[in-house]
Parts: structure tokens; sequence; C-alpha cells
């Protein structure tokens, strides 16, 4: 078990906190400010415990001078004193005299926010690359260390696992407990029936998801673009679906692997052109035609994998099951997202994966579901059952 910030006295504590605010700005403008929502619970925990909290987060990606004015955490540390409606003392550096004195003058309950970690790649990617006295710098400036970013817990960077070689206590926030507690535990440990369901675009992005899930997992079922290049395994002809011709070989291999654990699609949902409005028709995968597109999982389909969602204990999901940006093919998506929301107490519901997230809060799910995993490649490598080194470095109960 991880120690938390639950476990461990705050008061009157130098609280270094590595946030992930990695939030989209578009012309000085933040679009979501949802990662800095979700950080709060942690900070405001911080601070209602007599901790000071100095906050520090990446934005975006620097490679040199031109790129600071665009990736500043100022506008970021502004929403942040809204939210937590509480003064957020900005320090624009991310070292120096000016930032000590500040941190020296802090007392329990204020927040401090430096500038963005990543103003330190400009020199030697001192930040990305674990520069050891980058960590041990940014550890000197507090007593305690809570990481708290998923975001970037599958990388080994200053700001997480530099820091944390440097100083006596390492604790997870709430976030990244989280991220523990749903993903870490149901892999290790998951209650059964355990459906793994997976789709999206590729299954070169998801080999290591895959085969992770063959060993842990009760069923897996496939949607999304990735089932056409099963289908080509199986020698089915696939028309003009997305296919992935030099992973139809690895895609042999698996099938081979989950012995009847893979469960692909039935019907398939095609069209004749890749458009929002293109005409549909039902197809059983045996029957798609060489002017066919498979956009979403046929209706067929749909029930039979409601069928295995409905007894599950467990559910992983990562990756929309069609092509669901465009609504008349979202309904395999869709359809599936009510199905494991209705399951509530019955099971351990998570799904992780950007678009496949997005696509459950976009159909107001969020709160059925028990855990939607916040880190698009953090999730990814946990899944595929990587030891992440800003888990890693967090210490032991
Ligand atoms: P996640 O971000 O949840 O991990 P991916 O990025 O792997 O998911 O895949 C999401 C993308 O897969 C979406 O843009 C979706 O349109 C696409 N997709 C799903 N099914 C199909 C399909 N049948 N044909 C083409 N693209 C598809
Ligand atoms: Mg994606």
């Amino acid at each position: 078990m991880k120690k938390t910030i639950s476990d461990i006295e705050l008061k009157n504590k130098k609280v270094l906190i590595r946030v992930d605010f990695n939030v989209p700005i578009q012309e000085g403008v933040i679009t979501d400010d949802n990662r800095i929502r979700e950080a709060l619970p942690t900070i405001e925990y911080v601070i209602k415990h007599g901790g000071k909290a100095i906050v520090f987060s990446h934005l975006g990606r620097i490679k040199d001078e031109s790129d600071k004015e665009s990736n500043s955490l100022l506008i970021v540390s502004k929403r942040l004193s809204e939210l937590i409606d509480k003064e957020v003392i900005f320090i624009p550096e991310t070292k120096g005299e000016a930032l000590e004195n500040a941190i020296n003058q802090l007392k329990p309950g204020d927040i401090l926010m430096f500038e963005n970690t990543r103003f330190e790649d400009i020199d030697g990617k001192k930040e990305s690359k674990n520069d050891p006295e980058l960590g041990q710098y940014w550890a000197s400036l507090g007593d305690i260390f809570v990481n708290d970013a998923f975001g970037t817990a599958h990388r080994s960077h200053a700001s997480n696992v530099g820091i944390a070689s440097n100083i006596k206590t390492t604790v997870a926030g709430f976030l990244l407990e989280k991220e523990i507690k749903f993903i870490g535990e149901s892999l290790e440990n998951p209650q059964r029936p355990f459906v793994a369901i997976l789709g999206g675009a590729k299954i070169s992005d998801k080999i290591g998801v895959i085969e992770n899930l063959l060993k842990i997992a009760d069923h897996i079922l496939v949607g999304g673009a990735m089932g056409y290049t099963f289908m080509r395994a199986l020698g089915q002809e696939t028309g003009t679906s997305l296919v992935e011709e030099d992973k139809i070989e690895l895609a042999k291999y698996l099938l081979e692997k989950g012995n009847g654990k893979i469960i692909i699609s039935q019907d398939v949902i095609v069209t004749k052109t890749f458009d929002k409005d293109a005409e549909k028709f039902v197809r059983q995968y045996t029957e798609i035609q060489a002017d066919e597109m498979g956009m979403d999982i046929g209706p067929q389909t749909i029930k039979l994998f409601t069928s295995y969602v409905e007894k599950a204990r467990t559910v992983i999901w990562n990756g929309p099951l069609g092509v669901f940006e465009f609504p008349r093919f979202a309904e395999g998506t869709k359809q599936l997202a009510v199905a494991i929301g209705k399951l509530h107490d019955q099971a351990t519901t998570i799904v992780g994966g950007g678009d496949s997230a997005a696509a459950v809060i976009q159909y107001g799910l969020k709160d059925s579901f028990s855990h939607i995993s916040t880190g698009g490649g953090a999730s990814l490598e946990y899944l595929e059952g990587k030891v992440l080194p800003g888990i890693q470095c967090v210490d032991e109960k």
C-alpha cells in the first residue's frame, strides 16, 4: 500500500505538490479547467491541515525561449485562485532567490505556485531527463513531497522521481491515490467476471494493453477500428475499413493466445464513405462488401457485448467502439457506456483513454462510473501492467 497525504502530519510543513495542470489553452484562454478542479481536494486538504502549499506543474512542450510566453502558468495560477477562493502567490521562476525567499515567507495555509517545470528543458532537458541536480534542488525547497500528477506518472522526470529521490517523505495525493486504487487494484486482484472492452483506432497503440489484459481478464470485447484487423486475421474481407495490414499476423497470434477470450463484433455498421451523414447499413462481419467501411458495431453485437457487461464485477474500458465523433456512428459506444453505467455497485467500472473518457463525460455518465482515469499515456502504460516511475517513487505504508 502506498502512503497518501492522509497518513502524514502537514502542520507547518512546506509541502511540495506536483500536480498536472497541463490544461488546454487557446489564445491565452483556458478552454478546459477540469485538471485544475480535480487537484483541488489535495491542495485544500494540505492548507486545511496547516501545510504551506507549493504547487507546480508542467505545461505544454518547451523547446526554446519563444515557447515560454504562451506556456506560462500565470493564468493557471489565477484560475486556481478563483476556484479555491484564496490568494495564490505566483512566482514566475523555476528556481532562484526570489522563489526561495517567497517560500520562506509562507505561512501555514498559504498557497504558492511556481513557473512551468518544463522551462528547465530549454537548457539540456533537465526536467524531462531527470537531471539529478534539478531534482535535488526542488526537493530542497520543501519538507514533504506530494505527487498528484498521474498524467506524468509514466515518466521519470525531475519534478516527480527526481524530487522523490532527494526528500525524506513522498506520498500520493488524492488523485494519484484514486488511480492506484482503481486501476492498480483491479489489475492485481479483480472481482470476477472481469470484462475488458477495447476499441479505438489502432491495435498498434494497444498491443501491450491487450497482452496484459489477456493474462488477467475473463473476456475481452473488441470493437472500434482495431476490430477489423482481427476480422482479417480470421480470414474475412473488411472492404475499406481501417486495417493495419502489418498487424494481421499479430492479431492472429493474440486470438490464438486468447483461446476464446477475445470476442469480436458479429455485425457492424458500414457506409460507402467516411462522412458524418453517410447512409448506413448493417452487415454481418462475414459480409462486408469491397466498397464498404466499418464505422460502428451493429445492434446484435451491442446486445452480445451488453450481456457480458451485465454479468461483470469488473469492467475496464479503453477505446471507443466506433467513430463516435459522428452521432450516427456513436450508438455502440453510447449503448455500452449506458450498460456499464447501470452496473453501479455491482462492479468496479473504469474507463481509461482520452477519447473513451471524453465519450463517457459527453453522455453525462461520469458519475455512473467508479473511475475515469485522467492520464492518456499513463493510463495505457498502467493497463499494460508496467511499473510507473511516478507511482513507484511514492513511499510504502
Ligand atoms: P482512446 O483515446 O480512448 O484511447 P483511441 O485514441 O485509441 O481511443 O481511438 C479513438 C478513435 O478511434 C476515435 O477518433 C474514433 O473515431 C476512432 N475509431 C473508432 N472506431 C473506428 C472505426 N470503425 N473506424 C475508424 N475510426 C474509428
Ligand atoms: Mg485517443
